[in-house]
């Protein structure tokens, strides 16, 4: 599932052939994606319009164009864009498809539909049910050591658990929060009034910056705008190691379950 890293990287490669297009037509499949795509509004607020700016914000694209409205997109689990020439055939699970006046089209595939493609007025995007619930994106000014020790207080949970909060840290996925504790040197386990927020606030940013560098972790679908996989798979240090060796005390990583989803630690690393 692509986090924070991996859509910034697709923000990047989306830029240089996007921004500054015009939007010459769209199709859709029909198939609902998390939610059905409002074609209707997408004819009449996007096409004609030229592409302003790729922005993000936690795990979400907002491509703002010129006729006032901007495109929130969210990858949902397997959701990637994709940049061909019109003759190219179309690839299976296409379900949205810009023509540009550059010639090309920019295609959106989603194998499993988890994705999110909507269209609001910009002024109103913030505001949105998607954007509106969100906490601070940590790569952002707002996320300070003061905001991740206020919502470290608010909540009585597993740290690991509350990484993945949406509505507390927007953009930090399962891969990123286990390596963020990891490197923090806390166990998963360990409350949130107990968590030294500086000494996690600095390693959530340095995972987060150390993902984006190496253009994102692909174990899966992943690829970005130029079809490239990442490479931050090959600096993991617990995500996906489990009955191996930590490579900085040569324990064995192990795994547990919170919350239903698979968390990888050092137990001699992690307090
Ligand atoms: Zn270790």
């Amino acid at each position: 599932m692509p986090e924070l890293p991996e859509v910034e990287w697709v923000a990047r490669t989306l830029r240089p052939k996007l921004v500054g297009r015009r939007i010459v037509g769209v199709e859709t499949s029909g198939k609902k994606l998390r939610q059905p795509v409002e074609r209707a509004k997408l004819q009449k607020l996007a096409v004609g319009a030229t592409v302003d700016a790729v922005a993000r914000t936690g795990k979400y694209l907002l491509i703002e164009l010129s006729s006032g409205a901007t495109l929130v997109s969210h990858l949902g689990m397997t959701g990637w864009y994709l940049f061909a020439r019109p003759e190219t055939a179309r690839e299976k699970h296409t379900h949205v498809v810009f023509t540009l006046d550059s010639g090309l089209e920019l295609r959106y595939t989603d194998h499993r539909r988890f994705g999110i493609l909507r269209i609001y007025p910009t002024p109103k995007v913030k505001k949105s049910p998607e954007l509106s619930i969100l906490g601070a994106d940590p790569l952002e000014a707002v996320f300070t050591v003061e905001y991740l020790a206020a919502q470290l207080k608010a909540t009585r949970r597993d740290v690991k658990t509350f990484l993945l909060d949406q509505t507390r840290i927007a953009g930090v996925g399962n891969i990123y929060a286990c390596e963020a504790l990891f490197l923090a040197g806390i166990s998963p386990r360990k409350k949130t009034s107990r968590v030294d927020a500086a000494k996690l606030h600095a390693a959530v940013q340095k995972v987060l910056r150390a993902g984006i560098a190496n253009r994102g972790t692909s174990f899966s679908d992943y690829v970005d705008a130029e079809g490239e996989a990442g490479e931050n798979q090959n600096s993991l240090h617990v995500y996906g190691r489990e009955g191996q060796r930590c490579r900085v005390c040569s324990s064995v990583i192990r795994r547990l379950v919170q919350g239903a989803r698979s968390t990888f630690y050092c137990p001699k690393c992690q307090r």
